[in-house]
């Protein structure tokens, strides 16, 4: 079943976007970005891996190599609490953004005003008997 010229979708993910694709991984691209960056979908690439697994080998080494490239001290995002607590950064910068973030997040949890007490309503007894119950119940 060849598939004959000129029928069909033209194919976006050829192997010159493949490649390219590839390329952006290893540099620290996330697949999404990538994969926008070339105009195709973002499963594109993990169907193909799907069908070809000489696709799945270079993709999951691409991934790897991006993934070893973002976590370099010098391609860190320096300054965000996030760098701080996931890759253990402990700069003046990155170390004064997550004590501003937990400063923050304290200070919002104390200062709740959404949060209201409602009291509770207290039964009241309706004959003498269930007067006594409730009071047996209490104690
Ligand atoms: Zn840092």
């Amino acid at each position: 079943m060849t598939a004959a010229p000129g029928r069909g979708r033209p194919v976006l993910f050829d192997a010159t976007a493949q490649a390219e694709f590839l390329r952006l991984l290893a540099d620290g691209t996330r697949v999404g970005d990538a994969a926008d960056k070339l105009g195709i979908s973002r499963r594109t690439p993990t169907q193909l891996a799907a069908r070809d697994p000489r696709f799945a080998e270079q993709f999951a080494a691409a991934k790897g190599r991006g993934r070893d490239a973002r976590s370099r001290p010098e391609n860190l995002k320096h300054g965000d609490p996030a760098t701080y607590n996931n890759h253990a950064c402990r700069c003046p910068r990155c170390t004064a953004a997550a004590t501003a973030a937990r400063t923050g997040h304290r200070h919002t949890a104390r200062t709740d005003t959404t949060a209201q007490i409602r009291p509770l309503r207290v039964p009241q007894p309706t004959t003498a008997t269930s007067k006594f119950l409730m009071l047996a119940d209490v104690g």
